[in-house]
C-alpha cells in the first residue's frame, strides 16, 4: 500500500468547509515555559470536539455508492466521528467500545443516531463484534487509525499546522494508533522537511512506542488512563499506520499519569481550556523536561475535549482520582 502527499491534498478538498479549519493559536503559558513560541492546533473545536472527524468524513465520502452501513471499533472519538460522518450521508452505523469507555463518550455517540455494541473489556474484544458485523450483516468497517482514507484526513491538520507557522521546529503528536501522527508526519515533511514531528503517548499502554522499539506490531497490556483516547494496540496486521509511524516519526516521548494531570491543570488554569488527557501529552512532555531545550518554535494538536466533567472537575481541584488500579493522589494546581 502507498500513501502520500497526494493522499492528504485530496482529502483537503472533501473536508472543506466541513471539519478543517480549526483555530491555530499561541499559548502565552507555554511559550514562556519554552522560551519559544509554543503553538495550540485546537481539534478540540470540531463539532464533534475532537479531529477524528477530518479521517471519517474523509473516509465515509470515499466509500461505494451501494454501502449498506458501516461500523467501527472505537475508544470514542472515531466511533463519534463515523457516526456524524454516516448520519450526514444517511448511512447505518454501529459503533463497537469495550466498557472501559467513558459514559459521557457512549452519550455522545448515541446522540448522533448511531447504534452503539458494548463488547468485553478491551479494544480486541470490541474489534472482534466489529468484524462480526462485517461478516454478517454487509457493514464496512472503517479502522481508526489503519485506513489511507483516515490517515490522509488527519494528515490534513499537518497542511493547516505548517501553513500557519512554516518555520515550525518541532511539532508534538498525541499517539495512539498512529493514524494521527502519521499523516501529520507526512503532511509535515512534505512543506517543511526540517522539521521534527514526535509522538508523544502514556506510559500506561504505549503501543505503538513498543512496536517501533521492537521493529514489528506489539501487544501490550490495555490498562485505564487519564489519556483514554489513546488506549488499545495498533493491530497485529497493522499495513499501513505502523511502518508510516516507523519511517516519519522523529521519536516518542512517554509520559506518566501525573504529568497528564499536571498538565490538564496548567492547560485548564493558565489558557482556560477543557481538554482530554490525550489532548495534553504534549503539553506534558514539555513541562516535565522531556524534550531537548528548543531552539525554535513549537506546536502540539489538542486532539479533543470529549470527556467526562465530573471527573474533570475532580482532577482539577486536586482531588484524589482512581484510575483503573492505580490510586492517583490528588494535587492542587500549583502546589
Ligand atoms: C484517537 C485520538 C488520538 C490518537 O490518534 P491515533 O490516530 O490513534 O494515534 C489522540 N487524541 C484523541 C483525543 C483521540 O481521540
Amino acid at each position: 500500500m502507498t500513501f502520500s502527499i497526494t493522499d492528504i491534498l485530496q482529502a483537503r478538498q472533501v473536508l472543506r468547509g466541513k471539519a478543517d479549519g480549526t483555530p491555530m493559536v499561541p499559548s502565552p503559558f507555554m511559550s514562556g515555559v519554552c522560551g519559544q513560541d509554543f503553538w495550540l492546533k485546537l481539534e478540540n473545536m470540531q463539532p464533534i470536539g475532537a479531529f477524528k472527524l477530518r479521517g471519517a468524513m474523509n473516509a465515509v465520502a470515499n466509500l461505494a455508492p451501494e454501502t449498506k452501513g458501516v461500523t467501527c471499533c472505537s475508544t470514542g472519538n472515531h466511533g463519534r466521528g463515523v457516526a456524524y460522518a454516516a448520519a450526514k450521508r444517511g448511512l447505518r452505523a454501529v459503533i463497537c467500545m469495550s466498557n472501559l469507555v467513558p459514559q459521557a463518550k457512549v452519550e455522545g455517540i448515541k446522540a448522533l443516531g448511531a447504534e452503539v455494541a458494548i463488547i468485553g473489556s478491551s479494544q480486541d474484544d470490541a474489534q472482534r463484534e466489529a468484524e462480526r458485523l462485517v461478516a454478517e450483516e454487509g457493514l464496512v468497517e472503517i479502522s481508526p487509525f489503519d485506513d489511507a482514507d483516515v490517515i490522509a484526513g488527519q494528515g490534513t491538520i499537518g497542511l493547516e499546522m505548517l501553513e500557519a507557522c512554516p518555520d515550525l521546529e518541532t511539532l508534538l503528536v498525541p499517539l495512539s494508533g498512529g493514524g494521527l501522527a502519521a499523516g501529520v508526519a507526512v503532511a509535515a515533511k512534505a512543506l517543511n522537511p526540517r522539521i521534527k514531528v514526535l509522538g508523544v503517548t502514556m506510559e500506561r499502554g504505549a503501543a505503538m512506542h513498543a512496536s517501533i522499539a521492537a521493529g514489528h506490531p506489539v501487544d501490550v497490556e490495555e490498562v485505564a488512563s487519564l489519556a483514554d483516547s489513546l488506549g488499545g494496540g495498533i493491530g497485529m496486521d497493522n499495513k499501513l499506520s505502523f511502518p508510516l509511524c516507523r519511517d516519519y516519526l522523529d521519536g516518542t516521548l512517554l509520559v506518566s499519569e501525573a504529568e497528564i494531570r499536571d498538565a490538564m491543570q496548567a492547560l485548564f488554569f493558565e489558557d482556560r481550556m477543557v481538554a482530554e488527557g490525550a489532548s495534553v501529552v504534549g503539553i506534558a512532555a514539555v513541562l516535565a523536561g522531556k524534550l531537548p531545550p528548543a531552539t525554535g518554535s513549537i506546536a502540539t494538536i489538542i486532539t479533543g475535549r470529549n470527556l467526562d466533567m465530573p471527573n474533570f472537575a475532580k482532577l482539577i481541584s486536586g482531588q484524589d482520582t482512581q484510575i483503573g488500579d492505580l490510586l492517583l493522589k490528588g494535587k492542587p494546581y500549583g502546589a
